[in-house]
């Protein structure tokens, strides 16, 4: 194969190979170890709350990432393929995993701004709020098809307190415009039992109560 067919190929290839990567890591090595490792347990404490917020973490499993691209699948697939296959899997790969990670944390800090964006939010926070051994993909549905995991919900119902700062307005009411994706439930504000009941089920995997 020539240079460029070569090239795109093995870019695709590296970002299918990260979409994998993606749902297989979120389901077994995030939930199903109920927060053994540091990467399960940052992932339930996401969980806990369903904010997003920039800690050191992020930048540990940056450079991970980007170790494992460029570090293990480069010379793999150079070795297999050659240079130009290497480099475009490293790519792909490291392309496929930043588009999840500034998805995902867009989808927790701003509204969507169109159809993806739209279906992106309410697959992860069907996930979140309505069953987190569902819709373990976030940038895509297709190793949840695959592997039988995808659920598509009516309408996620949100607990109250934990309502993502775009969805509601000052008062604390959902946005008439997201009306058809979410609704809200219970209180607004929680108390130590709650509290503790939403960490509890964050570790099992388990969705928040209302
Ligand atoms: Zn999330
Ligand atoms: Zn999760």
């Amino acid at each position: 194969m020539s240079t460029l067919p070569t090239l795109l190929a093995a870019t695709a290839a590296g970002a299918a190979l990260w979409t994998l990567a993606e749902y297989l890591l979120h389901r077994f090595g995030m939930h199903h170890l109920h927060g053994r490792g540091i990467m399960s347990r940052e992932h339930l404490e996401h969980h806990v709350h369903s904010t997003w917020s920039f800690d050191v973490n992020h930048l540990l499993s940056w450079t991970g990432m980007l170790l494992v691209g460029f570090g293990a699948w480069m010379p793999l697939t150079w070795w297999l393929a050659g240079p130009l296959a290497g480099v475009g899997v490293a790519v792909g790969w490291a392309g496929g995993y930043f588009f999840y990670e500034f998805h995902h944390a867009m989808a927790h800090l701003r509204a969507p701004g169109g159809r993806y964006g739209r279906w992106l939010r309410r697959h992860h926070f069907h996930h979140h709020f309505g069953r987190p051994m569902a819709n373990h993909g976030v940038s895509t549905l297709l190793w949840d098809k695959v592997f039988g995991t995808y659920e598509r919900p009516e309408q996620v119902r949100v607990p109250r307190r934990m309502a993502l700062p775009w969805m509601v307005d000052d008062a604390g009411e959902l946005h008439q415009r997201f009306r058809e994706d979410y609704v809200l439930v219970g209180a607004a504000s929680s108390d130590e039992r709650t509290a503790s009941l939403d960490r509890a089920r964050a570790f099992a995997s388990i969705a928040p109560t209302a």
